[in-house]
């Protein structure tokens, strides 16, 4: 029997370049980046090498670049790592996050009175929102920040929620469900804006201008979208080889280093306005180093920012993904779109009352999620906990298409999408979710026979 992929949000399969270029990193080139020897510094010249051409893809310095061995890695360091980068820079290294728990807290000697707080959106993946339930039983107030009906993250929420106390905004760039795309820029835009007005009314129990920061999860959009961090306007962005033809087991962090709020040297504080014995460490050199601490202690490999030795043939695969996403990303946005239009308009000839979760605008080119009403008499959210887009995936799986309910299921149970829900889904609404997700293998004579099965399935 021939199988048919359309699970690429899930993973990709590793491009034959990539599979080359990492080969002799199992064998012949095997040292670890850390000896003194050749062998060592073979490898470690290796990382190097990958570090600066993920770099240049992102637009940024290859010291801002910290590998790790997974995107949901990534994810806890950006946000684990910013809140213990607060507590330890305010003096006390051995501090944690517990201690915001405590109203009016003394955070460090005269001037921190405040429990910081983060917001995230309300569909981003797991490794955000189950983090943030973790940070929030250690004291720091979380906000889940609503979307609006077509999963668009919902700006004027955002606008109201930044306030003083805000260390760090997750937004993700495109989700991982329904494939909607947020306006990053626009984002980071309202935030620059926030710590601007900030710093010129910093007061005593005021956290520094560079917060909050604003990270970026870009796993899912890294194949198609721009991704230059500069133009995005985000501190921190997180990426994943295995969404991008690349090897598993390896992820990144970018961390913008020498933000403009390190600017302040030990003069220039005292010809401005602020006081040194106001604002205690305003005007501190802020570097990655000092914004985050570490989430994995050992070794010091990634300037200290994650221990542990180097994946270096995942980490030289995962630069060769990067490389080819430069060449395709146009073409394949394309292509991928055309396939996206074709497809939506000839499933709703299959049943017109099949609709499409999140914006059809504002979207990746290469994801369709569908609500595909259950078939009268059968109710999903009853008895065997099995809904319809389960039912489905799995027939279809039978039939040689691997397609996907949704991120919802684990260990093969399935529960209401929480991204659906927040799109303002009833349960039922939100078990009915079918996601199709193309990529590079998907052609139109592929997608004919999918549309073939699906018509059979729903009669
Ligand atoms: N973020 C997003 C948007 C994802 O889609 C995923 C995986 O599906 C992750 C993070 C986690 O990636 P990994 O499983 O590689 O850690």
């Amino acid at each position: 029997m021939n199988r048919h992929y359309f699970d690429y949000a899930a993973s990709t399969p590793v491009d034959p370049a990539v599979v080359r270029a990492m080969a002799s990193f199992w064998g012949e080139k095997f040292g670890n980046p850390g000896s003194l020897h050749s062998f060592g510094q073979e490898a470690s010249a290796a990382v190097f090498e990958a570090r600066d051409t993920i770099a240049k893809s992102l637009g940024c310095h290859y010291s801002e670049i910290v590998f790790t061995g997974s995107a949901t890695e990534a994810n806890n360091l950006a946000m684990r790592g910013i809140v213990g980068g607060m507590a330890t820079r305010i003096g006390n290294r051995y501090r944690q996050a517990a201690e915001f728990a405590k109203p009016s807290h003394d955070m460090g000697g005269d001037n921190y009175t405040t429990k910081p707080k983060i917001i995230v959106s309300a569909i981003e993946h797991d490794s955000i929102l189950d983090t943030a339930k973790e940070l929030e039983k250690d004291g720091v107030e979380v906000v889940y920040l609503p979307v609006l009906k077509n999963g668009i993250a919902d700006l004027k929420k955002l606008e109201s929620a930044l306030d003083e106390r805000t260390i760090l905004v997750s937004i993700m760039y495109a989700n991982n469900e329904i494939g909607t795309v947020q306006p990053i820029t626009k984002i980071s835009e309202i935030i620059r804006n926030f710590r601007n007005s900030k710093s010129s009314k910093l007061t005593a129990k005021s956290l520094e201008s560079a917060y909050p920061l604003f990270h970026c999860d870009a796993v899912q959009a890294f194949n198609y979208l721009n991704c230059n961090v500069n133009d995005l306007g985000v501190d921190l962005l997180t990426l994943s080889s295995q969404k991008i033809y690349g090897p598993k087991g390896v992820g990144l962090l970018y961390m913008r280093r020498n933000s403009k709020h390190e600017a302040l040297n030990p003069k220039q504080i005292q010809n401005s306005k602020f006081q040194k014995n106001k604002v205690s460490d305003f005007g501190f050199r802020i570097s990655d180093l000092q914004l985050v601490a570490p989430i994995v202690t050992g070794g010091g490999q990634e300037r200290g920012l994650r221990s542990g030795t180097e994946n270096v043939p995942g980490i030289v695969g995962f630069a060769k993904a990067v490389k080819l996403v430069a060449y395709s990303r146009e073409l394949e946005t394309k292509r991928l779109r055309k396939l996206q239009e074709y497809f939506l308009k000839q499933v709703k000839k299959i049943n017109s009352k099949i609709e499409l979760n999140g914006d059809a605008k504002n979207r990746l080119p290469n994801n369709i999620n569908l609500y595909i009403p259950a078939k009268s008499g059968k109710d999903p959210s009853t008895s065997s906990g099995q809904g319809t887009a389960q039912d489905l995936v799995i027939a279809l799986d039978i039939a040689g298409f691997a397609v996907s309910p949704g991120s919802a299921c684990s260990a093969r149970v399935c529960s209401p999408s929480h991204v659906l829900k927040a799109l303002g889904h009833s349960d039922e609404k939100a078990m009915s979710g079918l996601r199709i997700t193309f990529g590079r293998q998907t052609d139109k004579k592929s997608i004919d026979l999918l549309l073939g099965e699906l018509k059979k399935k729903l009669k």
